[in-house]
């Protein structure tokens, strides 16, 4: 296949560039206004009001109770994970198809993840590989969800709504509720993407964020943890600000906790970019249907959103119909300035986590050689 005309084709709609990335963040808003605002106040560290602003715009957009804000995605599934039960020894259910981060928070906690498949449309955790694993290897001893074949404690189950298309999410919460499982929803990819007019992030006992430089919007840095449940978010924030006890001036704290909260620097930034959301996503849904149209005549499935879901379209993909063609389209596309990406390599492929257990994962395979990400950031 040639992809001159695709090449172009995708050039012509970032016009103002000579190479055109994946995601690139975009500063147009009230970024240096707030910063600055922030280097004024003096208060650039760990707390400020645009951390408390931001927690504050954040819990309404996604419309929750509550938001804590931390310095990374990483650490707020570290603690959530935490939050939800997770002790030493476990076991996690995730999916193998994700970025590392999913799995490495679970190993935080001196758990182990368990790497099962995905579904095909969703490209996330599946409620029947989920199920069916469940049935095949788990009881419920003293209410906890047991491993027959290790006698570990299965404590959370981590769906990741892969690059913004939303996991099937009550399916997934219908089943880990039957089995005593807390669900932690890493989220990090989903921040403006529905299920069933509910924000992602929100269906599981806590959601996590991220706002890393590549995703939708960024604080350079950042993370989010958000809950309903009012004793958790106590303790998010408790944990994550060195679980120190509020005292005017002096130092107590009543467990080991961790320094992550984010600063307000970073927090300035974040409110800025929160304000241009609905300006992003709506772009993002403008140069999907773009797509969606051009790859359609030329014979590529574009990835589209699944019925009663409202995807972000955070990184757009094209499925390739073999890794010959895939390879061909990352090697032309990334040479000619058009940065191009295949899909992770499985968790449970790499040298760190292949002894753990696994099933099939005949969908998540399809996909990594399948799937491209193509560039999809907001055109300004
Ligand atoms: C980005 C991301 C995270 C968190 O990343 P940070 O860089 O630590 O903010 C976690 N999980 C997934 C799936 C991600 O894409």
């Amino acid at each position: 296949m040639n992809h001159i005309d695709l090449i172009q084709f995708i050039k012509k709609q970032y016009p103002k560039k000579d190479n055109v990335y994946l995601h690139e963040p975009v500063f147009n808003g009230n970024e240096k206004k707030y910063i600055n605002d922030a280097i004024d106040s003096t208060f650039v560290s760990s707390v400020g009001k645009y951390v408390d602003k931001f927690e504050l715009d954040f819990s309404k957009f996604v419309n929750t109770n509550k938001c804590i804000a931390v310095v990374n995605g990483t650490s707020a599934l570290q603690v959530a994970l935490k939050l939800s039960g997770v002790q030493s020894g476990d076991e996690v259910i995730t999916q193998s198809l994700t970025f590392v981060a999913t799995a490495n928070a679970i190993s935080y906690n001196n758990a182990t993840p368990i790497f099962l498949d995905v579904d095909y449309d969703t490209m996330g955790l599946s409620p029947n590989a989920v199920e069916n694993f469940l049935i095949a290897n788990c009881d419920i001893i003293e209410n906890k969800c047991v491993n027959k074949n290790t006698k570990k404690i299965i404590s959370a189950c981590v769906p990741m709504h892969t690059f913004g298309f939303p996991v099937r999410i009550k399916e997934l919460a219908a089943i880990c509720k039957k089995w005593n499982i807390p669900i932690v929803e890493d989220a990090a990819e989903s921040l403006g993407s529905y299920y069933n007019d509910q924000h992602t992030g929100t269906f599981g006992e806590l959601g996590v964020f991220s706002f890393n430089g590549n995703k939708i919007i960024t604080s350079g840095g950042g993370g989010a943890i958000v809950s309903n449940n009012n004793d958790l978010s106590i303790r998010a924030k408790h944990l994550t600000t060195t679980a120190k006890i509020p005292h005017p001036y002096e130092y107590a704290h009543d467990e080991i906790g961790f320094n992550y909260r984010m600063p307000n620097l970073n927090a300035a930034l974040l409110c800025a970019q929160l304000e241009m959301m609905e300006i992003y996503l709506n772009d993002k849904r403008d140069l999907a249907n773009i797509y969606s149209k051009y790859f359609e005549e030329k014979g590529i499935v574009f990835r589209k959103e699944l019925e009663n879901t409202r995807a972000n379209y955070w990184l757009m993909c094209v499925e390739m119909e073999s890794k010959k063609d895939r390879d061909l389209f990352l090697e032309d596309t990334n040479k000619n300035g058009v940065m191009t990406r295949p899909i992770w390599k499985l968790m449970s492929d790499l040298d760190i986590y292949k002894h753990c257990e696994k099933d099939s994962q005949e969908n998540s395979r399809k996909l990594v050689d399948r799937i491209v990400n193509i560039p999809s950031g907001f055109r300004n």
